[in-house]
């Protein structure tokens, strides 16, 4: 199967009967303060329409300016979520693959950035026949516009607006949805609010206040939220409940309490303990099966009681937030699932990592994952550890940079090429392991210019790559990156033992490479953590996970 037919089946919706005027909408919108979970609300909303068995959409818009945040560091916005079709969005959309089936592409996450990109091309094309472009209507007919395109096929499209209600940036979206609702009716649309309900110490109560505040806020656009999703550290009271449905003016029974949860796949099964799903088909007036929700509370008893408990040590130099990794500790989550195991996740920052506290660090891990990452800072930390676990025959686990970083090691300390390196670490260095790809020479924009998206690669039999993808001859994973293995040192590789287990089909590039004298030694060219759901879990992070727990057995 080609690229484009692999695309065309995933990113295609597979009923294309419904016009979007027979869709419903859901809007989330949040308040208060910025990271309180709207979108694992969002996403868990999805989860239980699902398993409804109804056909979602969901997508994100941001309120930056940036075109996407492919540009942006990941110390501030956390990962970038890339898509099949190669789209650099928000981690967000993280949420929405873990959480549900939805087709994720080019059109699920904009920005305003993109938003107005368009709408300035369109004026210089003079598409607007000499009229003055404004942010009403022309900025919020193009996200309606945009909205509209993500939503095709589905029967429920949930639309997360980013950013907290009361910020500028936000205004055009809000806006946009508030006409949005005016078109379609009101049995067409939901307003969810996820809203924080802080506890205050000195007073050792639950504040209502600034919800009351957020929902003012909302209302003076113009928008009465229909469901009010409540964060707090402990549970609402009835009475609570009762005095924020009075001064928000929305029914008693969609005050929802979100209080804090062990896991976050618990949500969904929290959320339909409290009847939102059946209040969201009754707003929208749908009718559809009942939830069936055995998936996820298999998931949750799991979680909950694990036969082992391994520990893994995640080396990186984002570590500071932990957004920066998002769906490899999710994944690594998964793996251990999968596996009926605890994973305990050590975040090790390579900066502070030296050649004499690697030994004690990794002594007490049962695996090690270098993640992907840009840049020279930290990265002879990770050449130590990885250098390490490979002597130590400690399961290891390179994806993308990890990958070219364990390429290095091994040639500097098997193949003695003691200057190897990598042309984006070091352009001087004599043994280019790893160098520019053809393709990126010429490119000298940043944005959304690196190698994106599914490519097919074709696996080597009898490998422990091939066993770990079940016998498949053929996968498809989801890459972000510039550089490249230098095949001149292919040969090298392969007689000591690293070889090819995965290549792109015409064998030109580099994709999956295993040590063969390792129980457990594998590095990749794509970012395998980002198809990984709890329900589906990715064959590498579950062959990891399981080698982590039997280097542990074995160690014993
Ligand atoms: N910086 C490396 C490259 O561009 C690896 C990128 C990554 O880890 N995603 O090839």
């Amino acid at each position: 199967m080609n690229i484009k037919t692999h695309l065309t089946r995933f990113l295609t919706p597979k009923t294309h009967k419904k016009s979007t005027e027979s869709i419903k909408f859901i809007f989330v919108t949040g308040g208060v303060v910025s990271s309180i979970g709207k979108g694992l609300a969002a996403a868990s909303i999805g989860t239980l329409l699902e398993t409804r068995k109804l056909k979602v959409a969901m997508t994100k818009m941001d309120p930056y300016i940036n075109v996407d945040p492919g540009t942006m560091s990941p110390f501030q916005h956390g990962e970038v979520f890339v898509t099949d079709d190669g789209a650099e969005t928000d981690l967000d959309l993280g949420h929405y693959q873990r959480f549900t089936k939805a087709n994720l592409s080019k059109k699920n996450s904009f920005t305003s950035g993109k938003v107005y990109d368009t709408v300035i091309s369109r004026e210089r094309r003079g598409d607007y026949l000499g009229g003055t472009v404004q942010v009403i209507p022309h900025i919020t007919d193009q996200i309606k516009q945009k909205i509209r395109e993500a939503s095709v096929g589905v029967d429920v499209s949930i639309v997360e607006v980013g950013g907290t209600v009361g910020d500028i940036e936000s205004l055009p979206f809000l806006e946009a949805i508030r006409q949005f609702r005016n078109e379609i009716g009101r049995e067409n649309s939901l307003f969810v609010h996820v809203t924080l309900i802080p506890f205050i110490k000195a007073a050792g109560e639950l504040k209502t206040k600034p919800t009351q505040h957020s929902v003012k806020e909302l209302l003076s656009i113009g928008i009465q939220p229909d469901i009010l999703i409540c964060r707090s550290e402990m549970p609402l009271s009835l009475s609570m409940k009762e005095k924020i449905s009075i001064f928000c003016n929305v029914e008693k029974d969609c005050v929802i309490d979100a209080c804090d949860v062990s896991h976050i796949y618990k949500l969904p099964l929290e959320f339909h303990k409290q009847r939102v799903d059946q209040k969201i088909l009754d707003f929208l007036n749908i009718s559809s099966h009942e939830a069936n929700l055995k998936d996820w509370q298999e998931i949750v008893r799991v979680l909950e009681n694990p036969k082992t408990h391994i520990k893994i040590g995640l080396i990186g130099k984002y570590i500071g937030l932990q957004d920066s990794y998002k769906s490899v500790y999710e994944a690594l989550v998964h793996g251990g699932i999968s596996n009926s195991a605890r994973v305990e996740i050590i975040p090790i920052d390579s900066e502070e990592l030296k050649t004499e506290d690697v030994l004690e660090t990794l002594d007490n891990l049962h695996g090690v994952l270098i993640p992907g990452g840009f840049g020279d800072r930290g990265t002879e930390g990770k050449i130590i550890a990885i250098k390490t676990a490979r002597e130590k025959h400690i399961p290891l686990f390179g994806i993308c940079l990890g990958m070219q970083l364990a390429s290095i090691e091994f040639a500097r300390n098997v193949l003695n090429l003691k200057d190897a390196s990598s042309e984006e670490l070091d352009s001087n260095a004599q043994h280019k392991i790893i160098h520019i790809m053809e393709k990126q020479k010429n490119v000298s924009q940043k944005g959304g210019t690196m190698r994106l998206g599914a490519y097919e690669c074709k696996l080597k039999k009898e490998t422990k790559t091939s066993k770990a993808y079940g016998g498949k001859d053929i996968i498809f994973e989801r890459h972000r990156h510039r550089y490249e293995f230098n095949n001149e040192y292919r040969d090298a590789f392969e007689k000591e033992g690293f070889i090819t287990s995965g290549e792109s089909p015409d064998g030109s590039l580099v994709e999956i490479m295993e040590n063969t004298s390792h129980p457990w030694f594998i590095g990749c060219q794509f970012h395998p953590e980002l198809k990984s759901r709890p329900t589906d879990v990715h064959p590498l992070f579950k062959s990891f996970v399981k080698a982590c727990i039997d280097y542990k057995n074995s160690n014993k």
